[in-house]
């Protein structure tokens, strides 16, 4: 950091990325998430395991989506935008109604009617976007924004954004310098495909340059019933309980196989339920709370070790590591959390009732 206080993920990564002196940076301090030791999970996989947590959740409006609207705004101002629009299952819309806050301008921002979680909302709507609730899924309401920004000058701020990307890159770099090297394995969520184009832009480019030895075979995982990739077919109505990746007709699809393919990686799915016990056990044992669609990269964890998948890494007795991207944090989505634990017992205040029911 050259002595230098912490800046954002544009400061850090400067020669990475497209911008220059003329660029304005809007920074909220994003990125710099912490690469979290996971005991138990590492347990699980095997002796010669080290699973690592990538906590994007503690992003500053708790997801991932910061570290490409730091860029896309940014870029938005170089180009004397004054407005931006996203379709959002969420957190684009938290964090481009952040970052355009910072930067003084308009956000517009279309979200699915009834399908995202309260936490996100409260956010977009609490830093002033206008936010419009559509009758449609978010395939509809990226499909509008698309239209929209080609009829208006109204910048566009999704991953088809291609500086969402280049931002978002930015974690497979943290995850290098932290650990020295890339990790074995990456296993992370799938919605719209963005992500996994972007750590697997960032791990080849390091590589590139010599910043690390090796690459990571990528593992994706999307929701059972949101597994447009999976089915080799877009889903009309995608249904999941990780909303953030209740998506059909993923924009970055192709980029998503090609991570997959030359990492020699997989995408696959996980059930609502098998997320929902991954959801529980990664607050329950390693002390996280991250919203559904992150525990999808720890159901997908459960899935494989379960298949087998990291026996032949066992057998050999080399050292290996596999990192899980924990994508947003628990809060996103509080309802889910207490729907899924059953909710504290009213008790009298009565000192020996209570004694009794903790057990003493
Ligand atoms: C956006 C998002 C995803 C999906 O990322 P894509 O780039 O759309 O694949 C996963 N988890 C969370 C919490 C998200 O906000």
């Amino acid at each position: 950091m050259n002595g230098q206080k912490y800046k954002g993920i544009i400061q850090k990564y400067r020669r990475f990325l497209p911008v220059s002196e003329k660029t304005p940076v809007i920074t909220l301090n994003e990125g710099n998430t912490p690469l979290i030791y996971a005991g138990y999970l590492s347990g699980l996989v095997g002796k010669n395991c080290e699973v690592y947590l990538k906590y994007e959740g503690l992003n500053p409006t708790g997801s991932f989506k910061d570290r490409g609207m730091t860029l896309a705004i940014s870029k938005a101002c170089e180009a004397k935008a004054t407005a931006v629009i996203c379709a959002s299952t969420g957190n684009t819309s938290a964090s481009a109604a952040a970052y355009a806050a910072v930067a003084g301008i308009k956000c517009i921002v279309l979200i699915p009617g009834g399908a995202i979680a309260l936490g996100k909302l409260s956010q977009a709507l609490i830093h002033g976007a206008k936010v419009l609730a559509i009758k449609g899924n978010f395939d509809a309401a990226l499909g509008l924004v698309k239209e929209i920004t080609q009829a208006f000058p109204i910048t566009l701020v999704n991953s088809i954004n291609p500086y969402r990307i280049q931002g978002q890159k930015t974690a497979s770099f943290e995850i290098c310098d932290y650990l020295g090297d890339a990790p074995d394995f990456q296993i992370m969520p799938v919605g719209n495909a963005g992500n996994i184009t972007a750590y697997w832009k960032g791990y080849k480019e390091y590589q590139s340059q010599a910043l690390s030895k090796k690459l990571p075979v990528m593992l994706g995982f999307q929701a059972q019933g949101a597994a447009p990739i999976v089915r080799n077919k877009p889903i009309l109505n995608p249904e999941t309980i990780a909303t953030a990746i209740r998506i059909g007709n993923p924009a970055s699809w192709s980029s998503a196989i090609d991570a997959r393919d030359e990492s020699g990686g997989l995408i696959d799915l996980v059930s609502d339920t098998q997320i929902l016990t991954a959801y529980k056990m990664l607050a329950e044992k390693e002390g996280i709370f991250a919203e559904p669609a992150s525990a999808a990269s720890i159901a997908g964890l459960l899935k494989l070790i379960k298949k087998g998948y990291f026996k032949k890494y066992n057998l050999n007795n080399k050292k290996f590591s596999i990192v899980c991207i924990l994508t947003g944090h628990g809060l996103k989505d509080p309802e889910r959390a207490i729907k899924t634990i059953s909710p504290p017992k009213l008790m009298r205040a009565d000192l020996k009732t209570i004694i009794k029911e903790i057990g003493y």
